[in-house]
């Protein structure tokens, strides 16, 4: 049974070879033939889909005449319009793409390109146009140009990211620091002697220097949370006290803005491993960002629940609810994101970064948590952070009750 099929395996490949050289190794040519032995073409062709069909990244095999011979799927996601037979640059029409094909042919060099495509979606890839070298049995297929090619749409988003990440976080440091050093002229020039100016300049510039300092805080601990993202916190730490440590921390806030805050939590502790410092972080800017923009609803609800999930110890869902102006639904998406805001001007004028929700969401990933954001316009936001539950014991030092604060 073994030696059958080892007859038939050592038949196939064989086949195969003769399909791609035309002269298997040990072999006798046919005396009467003085030429290769050239397989029939559609052997050839299965070989060649075969071969090209196995690769993992898009690949299209030419002839000497540069018409497709073959091409796998995930060449075709990379030019919708391939088809066996047809010249190469009927699909392939960037003009750093033919040249290199065109030198491939004539050098018989391997090419690697870099192009860019608009349509269907911007992306940008890599090319190599490799020219194939069969042994010379295979005369006929001698001059085969094989195309690979890789995405490198994944590697130019995150470069994007950088450079413009570098470029906000200058431009939001510039704006106060040229605030600063207008005030500084002025105090040394015009206003020199006014002390009534000179108050009111200095109130300014420290609410700018105030600012400046927030904005680098915002960053560090963004880095901070960045670097450490593959480590998960294994400390146990009690929801409850996290939650009235960050209301009672408010409160002036709530009410100089005139907003009471009403607080929800059930009688026993809710535990996630977690970093304490960073969860207080989180929830701070969520119940912060209410009590500013959602100021005009008068009334902000933070609830703290329990929910079972099909597996594990379940989830704890700590939200923050505002009756303010709401956010539309087409700023949802992005408001995670780095220097994202709806309103820029309102943003600098609550003492905002922009880099808040970004933090939010750092904190949650590296928690194993998520955040939901749901809100109507007119109707107020909410905003939930979602936390893995643990199921062993509390942390010594902290108590829990229920209560509603105004
Ligand atoms: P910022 O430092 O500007 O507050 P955030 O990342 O915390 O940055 O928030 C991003 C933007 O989301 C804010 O500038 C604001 O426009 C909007 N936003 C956040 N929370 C609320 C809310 N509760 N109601 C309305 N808009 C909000």
């Amino acid at each position: 049974m073994a030696v059958d099929k080892n007859r038939t395996l050592a038949a196939r490949l064989r086949f195969a070879w003769r399909a791609l050289v035309g002269q298997v190794p040990g072999e006798s040519v046919p005396a009467a033939s003085a030429a290769p032995v050239s397989p029939p073409v559609s052997a050839r062709a299965e070989t060649f889909d075969a071969l090209i069909g196995a690769m993992p990244s898009p690949a299209v095999l030419l002839d000497r005449e540069a018409r497709v011979l073959s091409f796998n799927a995930a060449a075709s996601a990379v030019a919708p319009s391939l088809r066996k037979g047809d010249p190469a640059l009927l699909s392939f029409r960037t003009p750093e793409l033919v040249d290199a094909i065109r030198r491939a042919s004539k050098k018989r060099e391997p090419q690697r390109v870099e192009f860019f495509e608009r349509v269907p979606v911007d992306r940008w890839f890599e090319a190599f146009v490799t020219p194939l070298q069969l042994p010379a049995a295979a005369q006929r297929q001698a001059d085969l140009l094989l195309m690979t090619f890789n995405d490198l749409t994944p590697l130019h988003r995150v470069e994007q990211m950088r450079a413009d990440f570098i470029a906000n976080a200058s431009h939001e440091l510039r704006t106060p620091l040229a605030a600063l050093v207008g005030f500084i002229d002025t105090l040394q020039g015009p206003a020199k002697s006014d002390a009534a100016a000179r108050e009111k300049f200095l109130a300014i510039m420290q609410q700018q220097a105030t600012r400046m300092a927030r904005l680098i805080d915002d960053l560090l601990s963004l880095s901070r949370i960045e670097l450490n993202a593959h480590l998960q916190p294994n400390t146990p730490v009690e929801l409850q006290s996290i939650v009235r440590q960050v209301v009672d921390g408010l409160m002036p806030l709530a009410r100089d803005r005139e907003v009471a805050v009403n607080v929800n939590m059930p009688p026993e502790p809710l535990i996630v491993l977690g970093e304490r410092d960073e969860l207080i972080r989180g929830f701070e800017n969520l119940v912060e960002n209410a009590l500013k923009y959602g100021a005009s609803g008068k009334r902000v609800d933070v609830t703290l629940v329990r929910a079972n999930t099909r597996t594990g110890a379940g989830e704890a869902y700590l939200s923050v609810r505002d009756f303010g102006p709401g956010i539309a639904r087409e700023h949802l998406p992005r408001l995670t994101e780095r220097f994202y805001r709806v309103d820029v001007a309102d943003s600098r004028s609550q003492g905002g970064t922009g880099l808040g929700l970004a933090l939010v969401k750092h904190v949650l990933a590296r928690h194993g948590g998520r955040l939901s954001i749901e809100s109507t316009l007119g109707q107020g936001a909410s905003f939930t952070m979602q936390l893995p539950l643990h199921t062993g014991s509390a942390p010594a030092e902290q108590g829990t009750s229920a209560s509603s604060m105004t």
